[in-house]
């Protein structure tokens, strides 16, 4: 397996780790792949009850790489998790299109199905692309260290590919959580629904061990039908179609902003200091590619 995930066994539990701690874990897709790779050994293993993910270093996980020397969107991988086609040697939204439904909205969904219950250790920061890693297990337990936030919008989009708010945290808090950008703590998380179990630091793994040893005694098929049951209600309320058509709405922005900046993001979001060096950069390769252009 790659060295982007751990994966070790305690007892019926698959402990599956985002291991990428100097970068907070962020998400490239070496990532997405070796986390899917873990979560499908684990669902084959049948001495596996319970999954918990967790992430190596002070935070859960940043959200997706946007700027690591391991960035890897160009690349392609052996195997598609999700889709037919790749991404790799398409142009404009269709190369896009096609990785974020890939890495991102498909491969959520398909791990939200995992027909195992899964469990989120969370502490440190859950930013973004993070959330999303927390949202498709079934429990999240957050020490009291651990912050939430999606700052997506001041990058001129409407939340990230996944868009579970909603049904994390309820019509009004999502509406305030995205409008704002701001960032909300673990009681605050568990007090509109979205944390099972706030825990100190200290007692997480612990705590999170506990619970998923109580749920890995309990029968599988049991537990998977009950798993598949709960999930189900949330799509046929409409969690489903709606994140559907979210997710055309969040290639609409990624398609303006590159129409508009020449990016797929508003960089008026970033800190100044980064901001005006990406503008340069975005304002030569406009210029080399309307010279090209003229030859
Ligand atoms: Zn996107």
């Amino acid at each position: 397996m790659a060295d982007e995930v751990r994966y070790d066994q305690r007892g019926r539990i698959a402990l599956i780790t985002l291991n990428r701690p100097e970068y907070a874990n962020a998400q490239n897709s070496a990532m997405t792949y070796a986390l899917d790779a873990a979560f499908t050994r684990a669902v084959n293993d049948d001495q596996v009850a319970v999954l918990v993910l967790a992430g190596a270093g002070k935070h859960f996980c940043a959200g997706h790489d946007i700027g690591t020397p391991e960035r890897d969107v160009d690349k392609s991988f052996d195997r598609q998790a999700v889709l037919w086609w790749d991404h790799v040697g398409r142009a404009g939204a269709d190369a896009r299109y096609a990785r974020e439904m890939e890495v991102y909205l498909g491969m959520c969904r398909r791990w939200r199905e995992i027909p195992k219950p899964a469990i989120a250790m969370v502490h440190g920061a859950c930013i973004a692309g993070g959330l999303m890693l927390a949202w498709v297990c079934d429990l999240i337990v957050a020490s009291d260290d651990a912050t939430f936030k999606d700052p997506v919008i001041d990058f001129g989009i409407c939340g990230v590919e996944f868009f579970n708010h909603p049904w994390e945290l309820g019509i009004r808090k999502a509406k305030e959580f995205l409008f704002t950008a701001d960032e909300i703590t673990a009681q605050e998380a568990a007090a509109h629904g979205m944390v099972n179990r706030v825990v100190p630091r200290a007692d997480l793994e612990a705590a999170v061990l506990t619970l998923a040893e109580k749920i890995a005694a309990k029968p599988a098929f049991a537990l998977k039908a009950t798993k598949q049951a709960l999930n189900h209600v949330q799509d046929v309320q409409g969690r489903r179609n709606a994140q559907m058509h979210v997710f055309s709405l969040h290639h609409l922005l990624h398609a303006h902003n590159e129409l508009v900046y020449g990016m797929p993001m508003d960089p008026n979001g970033l800190p100044e200091a980064v901001r005006d060096k990406v503008l340069a950069r975005v304002a030569r390769a406009r210029e080399a590619a309307s010279k090209k252009a003229a030859e």
